[in-house]
């Protein structure tokens, strides 16, 4: 079976991934590094399918400025609309560490017209994730490029939790099993260049490693 476009739960069941949905400013540092305003609401925006990256590779489109932004990634595993914050966990099937690429210099063009970022957030490879665990993601995770710390964050520093996030996507669009959640980027989001080296772990544990080609 081919594994394009599917995702290893940790049960070891292979589920098809349907949508790539990724919470924009979720974290202050992040929101106050790119000068953006505080959102009153949560919002999302989505990655297409062949954005889905499980590779140890990120092949950069050439001429674009793409930018690193580390996120808790969640797997649902249980389809569902309008659940309760009490609910919410048991839609988690596993969580993982991710990279939204992003191209900031078109992204910051579709911002200042006011039009949609997909074309900035959903180039081929743009949505990194890691294999994903059953437990959730408490201590600090954090990236290194080249061997150099660049972000570090904390599910406390969210502005929306992860529950609160599935509260609020599911009471506007049903959630599917197979979906993924990007939850959020802390601050420290950066250029990469092509020969760049990415690591990313939780605490102590090393999760993914990366090439930029
Ligand atoms: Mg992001």
């Amino acid at each position: 079976m081919s594994n394009l476009y599917q995702i290893q739960s940790p049960a070891g069941e292979w589920i098809p991934v349907r949508n790539i949905y990724c919470i924009g400013r979720n974290y202050l540092d992040h929101i106050s590094e790119l000068n953006n305003e505080k959102p009153d609401t949560p919002f999302f925006f989505q990655k297409s399918l062949p954005a889905l990256n499980t590779s140890d590779i990120i092949e950069m489109p050439e001429e674009r400025d793409i930018h690193h932004e580390l996120e808790i990634v969640i797997l649902i595993h249980e389809d569902g609309e309008f659940i309760s914050l009490t609910d919410a966990p048991k839609h988690i099937g596993g969580y993982g560490l991710g990279l939204d690429l992003t191209d900031r210099f078109l992204q910051n063009q579709f911002k200042s017209k006011q039009l949609p970022w997909l074309l900035a957030k959903s180039f081929k490879g743009s949505a990194v994730v890691s294999e994903f665990q059953s437990k959730p993601i408490s201590d600090d995770f954090w990236l290194k490029v080249n061997g150099e710390e660049v972000q570090r964050g904390q599910v406390n520093q969210m502005i929306n939790s992860i529950p609160e996030q599935i509260v609020y996507l599911s009471s506007m669009i049903p959630l599917m099993k197979g979906d993924i959640i990007f939850t959020g980027t802390p601050k420290g989001v950066g250029p990469i260049v092509v020969n760049d080296q990415l690591e990313m772990g939780v605490g102590d544990q090393f999760i993914k490693s990366l090439t930029v080609k």
